[in-house]
């Protein structure tokens, strides 16, 4: 799934915006703020490739990024931002929910949590979302370096231990900067043999 050069194909505001399902495609979600642009940098080796979904009129879109001709990689709205008025949260709420139910070709979704925080509260209602639309998603730790081994490993305690809580959690994580490259090649590789 991970060949060919990666190129913004468009963001998405409705369900009927949506590209043709001809293709596999992969999704991004996590809060505001948790690295989500920088990974999807990170691991498409374009530096500013994401960098439109985060300027203001583009944080509310879902949008994609074409893997040459073999699949989608699908940046969705950070969710969990104080300052959105609630009918903006409500309009994504209720995209994210259509999309995540309604999309054939979603393989998995990548839930990309901090390393420093671990799950909060929203990320468990993205989870819970992804539960009940039956799509199998695995967490990604971002920011790796910005905590040493025991607060690592504390973490991936934590997550993995609340993933039990979700049947559509992978068990597996995977620990990522975008800052130091760790994890990148790994996350390339899981997207690459999904097909
Ligand atoms: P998004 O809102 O989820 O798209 O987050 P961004 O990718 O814009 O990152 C938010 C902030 O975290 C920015 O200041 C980034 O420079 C920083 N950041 C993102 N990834 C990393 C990382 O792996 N390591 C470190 N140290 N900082 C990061």
């Amino acid at each position: 799934l991970f060949a060919g050069p990666v190129d913004f194909v468009k963001g998405v505001v409705a369900m009927d915006g949506l590209p043709p399902a001809d293709r596999p495609e992969v999704c991004f979600a996590g809060r505001s703020n948790v690295g989500k642009s920088s990974l999807i940098n990170a691991l498409t080796g374009r530096k500013s490739l994401a960098r439109a979904s985060n300027t203001p009129g583009r944080t509310q879109e879902i949008n994609y990024f074409a893997l040459g001709q073999h699949g989608y990689l699908v940046d969705l709205p950070g969710y969990g931002f104080a300052k959105a008025p609630v009918a903006v949260v409500a309009k994504w709420q209720a995209l994210l929910k259509n999309y995540l139910a309604g999309r054939p070709t979603l393989r998995r979704a990548f839930a990309l949590i901090d390393s420093r925080h671990g799950i909060k509260d929203v990320d468990h209602e993205i989870m819970r979302l992804l539960d009940r639309s039956a799509v199998p998603f695995q967490v990604v730790l971002t920011k790796a370096d910005k905590i040493g081994p025991r607060a690592m490993e504390a973490t991936v305690a934590q997550v993995t231990d609340e993933l039990q809580k979700h049947p559509a959690a992978y068990p597996e994580l995977v620990l990522t900067s975008s800052d130091t490259g760790r994890g990148v090649a790994a996350l390339r590789a899981i997207i690459a043999g999904l097909e």
